[in-house]
């Protein structure tokens, strides 16, 4: 990996465009709860881009409608590109992470992360003449998305009181099978490198980092990820009994598979972290894995629970 880089993006296009959402919320007097369709409706809208392997021209599209939520909402993003070695198609390619920040700038932090990309094919699908196919990663890549891009409306809205950046990981799902050198790109050089950047990231320590990946599937059922109750076992129990308070009952606070995910490059940083995912996902890696699969309610459960801790931060998190 090498070169470095960055572009801020600041406050400077006005809330115009999500003048109704505010407005409306403003009006309520109460601050605006999650919604799990307004999350599906990015879902769908990510997946009607096509396959979003990384380098792909799907991808920078999606990538700029990300940037240009974030305008709208007046929130500031930043675009923080490197160069990989492509590890599906070897090669270089240019990968790039992007964070939007919510609420106060600098400060004690929480990061909620997502992966953007799709896997560039559809290499676990039961018919071998579907698995050279590019993955539409409805659950893979886009649920996770889609709950970040409803919080940025939530929180724009509602700013919380300490900072939230949510972090849009590239590179995450472009590995082959049994070498994990080729996963979690993104992650992984964000790990090495966030105090390299401008504020907030380069700010004080995040005091935790929440992952969701794979968190749209008709009935959702998340336990205890392996590396997260390994290494972060203070704080993923306290997760757990967030939601157990909240009454989602898609999480259940049982140990689960161990995956090597975008969170394992920031526990090895020392900063802990928890992967809410659901790998028991029959359409893992296959051309099954449409937006028909995924359910409003289950984005629900988990938007619930990560906008519960953006308002209300865990205590010692
Ligand atoms: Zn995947």
């Amino acid at each position: 990996m090498c070169s470095d880089r960055v572009r801020v993006r600041g406050r400077a296009v006005a809330a115009l465009a999500a003048g109704v959402w505010i407005a409306a919320a403003a009006a309520a007097a109460e601050p605006p709860a999650f919604s799990g369709h307004r999350a599906f409706a990015w879902i769908d809208r990510q997946c009607d881009l096509g396959p979003r392997p990384p380098g792909s021209a799907a991808l920078e599209t999606l990538r700029r409608l990300v940037e240009a939520h974030a305008d709208s909402l007046g929130l500031p993003v930043a675009r923080l590109c490197f160069t990989a070695r492509d590890p599906w198609r070897g090669g270089d390619v240019t990968l790039c992470n992007l964070v939007v920040s919510c609420g106060p700038a600098g400060g004690d932090r929480l990061w909620l992360g997502a992966h953007y990309d799709t896997r560039p094919a559809c290499d676990q699908d039961p018919d071998p003449a579907r698995r050279g196919e590019p993955l539409l990663g409805a659950n893979d890549g886009a649920s996770g998305t889609a709950i970040l891009l409803h919080l940025m409306e939530v929180l724009a809205a509602a700013p919380p009181a300490r900072g939230v950046d949510l972090i849009f990981f590239d590179g995450e799902d472009s590995g082959r099978s049994g070498d994990p050198r080729g996963f979690c790109l993104g992650s992984r050089h964000l790990a090495a490198t966030w105090r390299d950047f401008p504020s907030p990231l380069a700010g004080g320590k995040p005091r935790a980092l929440i992952v969701l990946d794979m968190v749209g599937e008709r009935g959702l059922r998340i336990g205890k990820e392996g590396y997260s109750q390994a290494y972060a076992p203070e704080l993923t129990s306290l997760v757990f009994a967030r939601a157990a308070s909240l009454r989602l009952t898609a999480l259940v606070p049982e140990p689960a598979t161990a995956v090597y995910d975008d969170h394992v490059p920031f526990l090895e940083a020392g900063i802990p972290a928890v992967d809410l995912i659901d790998f028991e996902f029959p359409q893992w890696h296959t051309a099954g894995d449409v937006p028909a699969v995924c359910d409003p309610a289950s984005l629900t459960q988990v938007g619930r629970l990560v906008l519960s801790l953006c308002r209300e931060p865990l205590p010692g998190f």
